[in-house]
């Protein structure tokens, strides 16, 4: 007997009378892998040449052609079982964990940071991968490191008193300027050359 191919198995094995998703934009009903899941209830078999791989992505592929580098697919339905490919959007993975409920979803939901300061515009580090850092927890971070720095490296503490000594040598020198300043230009009071009394006689 000839080995069936994956279309064949697929066919077998997928219930195409799924639920019909209330997610707006997703059509048609979840078509139900009704074998093997894998440990995330994602639908898992082998395609014909022998690799393992899960069955919404080999649906989505057999639909559309091969799944572009470093994408994954997700599902608009959010039913893990569904091989239906209209129900499957090759994302990247950041915006497959953003869209599912996960850790991930849960902290860009979060308006303000564990020590509980706000995020706002002013107050958030947003990272090239999308996470957040509070600017106020990271401050408190980047102090305490420069302290128990120049608590341990003798060329550090060095270095950052020649730093302190030299801006207080500079802010010494602009109060001597200024004071110079004012001893050679002293300014006189202004007085009105106008008085009231002036004015009302011109009136
Ligand atoms: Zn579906
Ligand atoms: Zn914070």
């Amino acid at each position: 007997m000839p080995r069936r191919t994956a279309a064949e198995r697929f066919a077998e094995k997928i219930n195409k009378s799924g639920p019909w998703s209330l997610i707006k934009g997703v059509p048609g009903q979840c078509w139900i892998w009704t074998g093997v899941l894998n440990e995330h209830g994602y639908g898992r078999f082998r395609d014909d040449t022998g690799r393992r791989i899960m069955t919404h992505r080999w649906a989505w592929e057999q639909a559309n052609g091969p799944v572009p580098d470093g994408l994954v697919c997700d599902h608009l339905c959010r039913v893990r079982a569904c091989a239906n490919p209209d129900h499957i959007e090759p994302v990247t993975s950041r915006v497959n964990t953003l869209r599912g409920e996960t850790i991930a979803a849960a902290n860009a939901a979060k308006t303000a940071c564990v020590n509980g300061h706000e995020y706002t515009a002013e107050t958030t580090i947003v990272r090239p991968n999308g996470s957040r850092q509070c600017r106020t927890c990271h401050r408190a971070n980047s102090r305490a490191r420069n302290a128990e720095r120049y608590a341990n490296d003798p060329e550090y503490r060095e270095r950052e008193r020649a730093r302190a000594r030299e801006s207080m040598r500079r802010s010494r020198e602009r109060k001597r300027a200024a004071a110079r300043e004012q001893q050679l230009a002293p300014v006189t009071p202004i007085t009105p050359h106008t008085t009231d009394t002036d004015l009302e006689r011109a009136a």
